[in-house]
């Protein structure tokens, strides 16, 4: 069985992209998602090993030394990483697996696996944006200042990304995601 393509998903803190992957992981069996280690709080109804591993930055740091992550960064003051046991595991099994990462972590895992692919998610204008991070009503205004200074960041980057999906409607969003991938699946595999 050939491994799965390696996918990274990054987008602007809400950007929508979030609910996207639950989207296309709920429709598709060919994808695992890869769940990241973090030093931030969890938000009302974040589960332990399912939105996230959350960890002291003590065992953050320990994670780093022992060499256990793919990837790592740091992102309105805390800490984000990609734990790599499961993601080589999923692709040995075939599966494609969705990292989904901010843009300094992307770019690393770029240059450790050149065969990933990058896909950037946006909403289609800033004011939706602001619209969606004040409405999930998850961050206090300072942080929602802060994830959009970031967003201008962030933009920067887009073009060293290989796709560019602009999340203004879920389904068509969604379709549009699993097509980029599996035809890079049929080039892979017709090799
Ligand atoms: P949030 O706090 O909104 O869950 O995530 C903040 C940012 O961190 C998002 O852009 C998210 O994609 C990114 N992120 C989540 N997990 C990781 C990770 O393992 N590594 C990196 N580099 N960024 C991550």
């Amino acid at each position: 069985m050939a491994d799965g393509i390696l996918v990274v998903v990054s987008g602007f803190s809400g950007s929508g992209k979030g609910t996207l992957m639950k989207k296309l992981l709920s429709e598709y069996d060919e994808y695992a998602l890869s769940v990241s280690a973090t030093t931030r709080a969890p938000r009302t109804g974040e589960v332990e090993g399912r939105e996230y591993f959350f960890k002291s930055k003590e065992d953050f740091e320990k994670l780093i030394e022992n060499d256990e992550l793919i990837e790592y960064a740091s992102f309105c003051n805390n800490y984000y990483g990609t734990p790599r046991d499961y993601v080589l595991e999923q692709r040995k099994n075939g599966k494609n697996v969705i990292l989904e990462i901010e843009v300094q972590g992307a770019l690393k895992v770029k240059e450790k696996y050149p065969d990933t692919m990058l896909i950037f998610v946006t909403p289609p204008d800033a004011h939706t944006l602001r619209d969606r991070l004040v409405g999930r009503g998850t961050e206090c205004e300072k942080d929602i200042k802060a994830r959009l200074r970031q967003a201008t960041k962030e933009a920067d980057c887009m073009s060293k990304y290989d796709y560019v999906v602009i999340n203004d409607d879920l389904e068509r969003a969604v379709k549009e995601l699993n097509e980029i991938i599996s035809h890079r699946g049929d080039i892979k595999s017709n090799n």
